[in-house]
């Protein structure tokens, strides 16, 4: 995947180049990141400076964070590094139990339980959460109603049909659609936009479906656009191989981000973010 993605970077830096097309700027403001993960495998390899390091050096001056167990993102924020701000959600895995099985865990969903009443974090995720498993959990969707309660956020990896199960149970729901659901097309997105007040969207692992060798996705321009006040960037650093390619990820994210109009590149690259979790 990363070798893919590295190709299709330099291929479109040298379209651009070789033949002036479009070429314009890259994105060179401030990042807020919707979808960072900070889990037990990078520990070793990327330590917490190091981490901390890379967000800087990107002017990631935010990020929205979890991890797999919690503990990495508590090691980010003991940092208290001056210019990163990580804004933590609550992740109810673990190394032995994670996206498939973490619902059915009763350790897990107590921990998430307490972990919402303690309300040091902003909210719960990103947990992967399917329609038809799920949401069949009677005491999922009492959890989803007390986040809801809480004022706290969601950030749930889930198709479309999901995240209607989800604001059928809990209509307060604040919800941060996970890679704004990953396959979804800009038709389904914007409808669920439309329909949806409190829904946001981060587009970790979208790069390639907003830029194409032929530049934007006109659809997907239509729909940053008009909801312009929706969308975040996303890294998803789940594995180390992610940590690597942190700062091409970045890279491909200002590409895009300098096709848009600036008004619109400036919210969806940090206003957002910013104004949704008080960073400023
Ligand atoms: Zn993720």
């Amino acid at each position: 995947m990363f070798a893919f993605r590295q190709f299709i970077w330099i291929a479109l830096v040298t379209f651009c180049t070789c033949f002036g097309a479009a070429a314009d700027e890259p994105y060179k403001g401030r990042l807020f990141d919707g979808h960072l993960h900070y889990s037990h495998q990078a520990w070793d390899v990327f330590d917490t400076n190091a981490a901390l390091q890379l967000l800087d050096e990107a002017s990631v001056r935010g990020a929205l964070t979890s991890s797999t167990p919690d503990e990495g993102t508590q090691r980010l924020m003991a940092e208290q590094h001056p210019r990163v701000r990580i804004v933590p959600l609550y992740r109810p895995y673990t190394p032995a139990a994670g996206s498939g099985s973490w619902f059915k865990r009763a350790t897990h969903l107590d921990n998430a339980e307490a972990a919402m009443e303690a309300a040091m974090h902003r909210g719960l995720g990103e947990v992967h959460i399917h329609a038809s498993v799920v949401m069949k959990s009677a005491r999922i969707r009492k959890l989803l109603k007390r986040v809801a309660e809480l004022g706290l956020y969601v950030q749930p990896h889930s198709g479309y049909e999901a995240v209607t199960e989800i604001f059928k149970a809990a209509p307060d729901s604040k919800v941060i659609w996970a890679h704004a659901g990953f396959s979804d097309p800009p038709s389904i997105i914007g409808r669920m936009m439309d329909k949806y007040d409190n829904l946001w969207a981060d587009l970790s692992y979208r790069e390639m479906h907003i830029i194409t060798a032929e530049g934007i996705d006109p659809y997907w321009r239509a729909l940053l656009v008009r909801h312009a006040d929706r969308f975040m960037i996303g890294s998803d650093t789940w594995s180390v191989d992610r940590w690597y390619a942190f700062p091409s990820i970045i890279e491909e994210n200002r590409m895009w981000l300098g096709h848009l109009p600036k008004d619109v590149a400036d919210k969806i690259a940090h206003l957002n973010g910013e104004r949704l979790f008080g960073l400023h």
